[in-house]
């Protein structure tokens, strides 16, 4: 089929006459300044590039589909999931959190997994990882720790030094850096691996009642992971392994799928609960809070520009629906105001006009006006409110149901104190459920990790990380102590 024939233009509509040769003063002289249309072209080049996301630079996402498969209405009422059947269409994003927007698909660091619900009520954006926890728990820690995993300021180079002084210093990452640390953290490609909104958020229901979920998104694909030198060997061959590899399999109609499931916790269960329910650091037991399977997502559509769709994404947890809400987890509350923010600055303050945000329902407001406003910007109605024109009313049947909190006093509570001081216990655990093999890997892959430490304090740094080891398991601290030729029993309980 031959395309329609269109005429070249610029971005004013004006038809070029002539595209690959500028207007010069005869063949061989110098352009002339009045040759716009080398301007033009010039000028929007030299502005392709937005300011890459300081995390999740590198990525990619597809559009897909979000099926019921279980009535949890009992829990919520957000109608994304009121019926078994119904499908809501989605924008996943997939990315590497720590590395720039051209680093290594397979380097080893966690994954984002961000969705975007594109519900009847809202969008509704699921920004999670692949991991069901986090390095830190107070978001005041954040840009730290980020430093710690980008580069060095005077070598540019990434630093083991900075990433294990960093780990050392805050116990409270050790589950993380366990999880990271085994062949979880250098997945096979991110159809085989596992999402989770990782934060505590909750549900309401229509009598009002609130109780807190986790949500998880368990691969249909199976977990497939590369060990650690198999990811390197990728990362000389392919860059960009996992996006293509996503890509094709969407190609070739290999739509990947994910279970949706979630774990469910009442008010009463999270006071008594052994640890903070609302830690980033730490899961919920599914012996004790099990798994209900919630519905089947599916990506099924690549988008036909990487920059429209994937680079213009932005996800924020603020953005919930009526039925879903948010919890005390300190991290969720620090990143409702981040995430927003970063994407006005990375894509100004109408980002949710740019059609992969923009929700598919009707959006009513009195915001107007900022850069690229491109939505008509409310025309001639009202730009206030209260007024007498206008017919948009308040919706008071999404109110949310109050939360009781326990505390009146406001201060800077040590994250870390008695209560919230078990960093060990279930990083203990998921190394003691780890076969054989994966325990091998893991104390590779951490022993090769902190050989990396450069710098007068490294016996400091490599003592303080062997101490968190060895509370969340002897073995485990036994054999990376060997690993780094270091006296064993300093650590072990005195006879
Ligand atoms: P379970 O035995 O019920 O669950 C263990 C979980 O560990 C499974 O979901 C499994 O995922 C996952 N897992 C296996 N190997 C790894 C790995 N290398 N990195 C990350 N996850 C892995 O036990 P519990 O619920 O009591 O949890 C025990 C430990 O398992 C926790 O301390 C935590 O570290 C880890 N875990 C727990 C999760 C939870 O929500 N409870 C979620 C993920 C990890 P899969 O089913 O995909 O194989």
């Amino acid at each position: 089929m031959t395309k329609k024939e269109k005429i070249l233009t610029t971005a004013s509509g004006r038809p070029y006459t002539e595209y690959e040769n500028s207007m010069t003063v005869g063949p061989r002289g110098p352009i002339l300044l009045q040759d716009y249309t080398f301007h033009e072209k010039m000028a929007h080049f030299n502005r392709e590039r937005i300011p890459e996301r300081v995390v999740h630079a590198k990525g990619t996402g597809a559009f897909g589909t979000f099926t019921i498969t279980n009535n949890i209405t009992s829990y919520t009422r957000a109608k994304v999931f009121d019926t078994i059947g119904k499908k809501t269409r989605v924008f996943l994003r997939f990315s590497r959190v720590a590395g720039e927007r051209g680093s290594a698909d397979t380097e080893r660091d966690p994954r984002g997994f961000a969705i975007k619900f594109y519900t009847e009520d809202g969008n509704w954006d699921l920004a999670g990882n692949n991991t069901p926890v986090f390095f830190i728990k107070d978001p005041k820690k954040f840009d730290d720790f980020i430093h710690t995993q980008k580069r060095d300021p005077r070598t540019n180079c990434k630093s083991p030094t900075m990433v294990w002084d960093y780990w050392s210093l805050n116990p409270e990452s050790l589950h993380q850096v366990l999880i990271l640390m085994s062949d979880r953290g250098t997945p096979y490609s991110y159809r085989h691996m596992n999402g989770y909104g990782s934060h505590t958020f909750s549900f309401f229901n229509k009598k009002n009642e609130r109780c807190w979920v986790k949500f998880h998104l368990k691969t249909k694909q199976g977990i497939k992971n590369f060990t650690g030198p198999e990811a390197e060997e990728m990362k000389a061959k392919d860059l960009d392994w996992a996006q293509r590899d996503l890509m094709e399999a969407i190609d070739r109609k290999d739509y990947p799928r994910w279970n949706m499931q979630i774990q469910i916790m009442t008010d009463e269960q999270a006071k008594t609960f052994r640890w903070n329910p609302f830690d980033l650091t730490k899961v919920w037991p599914h012996k004790e809070y099990p798994l209900i399977d919630v519905g089947i997502l599916e990506l099924n559509q690549v988008p036909e520009n990487y920059f429209a769709d994937v680079e213009q994404a932005a996800f924020a947890p603020a953005n919930v629906v009526d039925g879903i809400g948010y919890s005390p987890d300190k991290m969720l509350q620090g990143r409702l105001l981040s995430y927003p923010d970063a994407h006005r600055y990375r894509l100004g303050v109408n980002y949710e006009q740019i059609p992969v945000n923009k929700c598919p329902y009707a959006v009513n407001n009195y915001q107007r006006d900022g850069f690229m406003r491109v939505d008509g910007n409310g025309g001639s109605e009202p730009n206030y409110r209260p007024n007498s024109f206008d017919n948009i009313k308040v919706d008071e049947t999404t109110k949310e149901p109050a939360w009781q909190l326990e505390s009146s006093v406001a201060d800077w509570f040590d994250r870390n104190a008695e209560g919230e001081d078990d960093h060990y216990t279930q990083p203990g655990n998921l190394f003691r459920l780890m076969s054989d093999q994966e325990k091998k890997n893991t104390i590779r892959n951490i022993v090769g990790s902190m050989r990396g430490i450069e710098s007068a304090k490294r016996d400091e740094i490599i003592n303080r990380q062997l101490c968190h080891l060895f509370r969340a398991d002897v073995a485990l601290g036994t054999r990376i102590a060997r690993g780094l030729g270091v006296n064993v029993e300093q650590f072990l309980p005195k006879k």
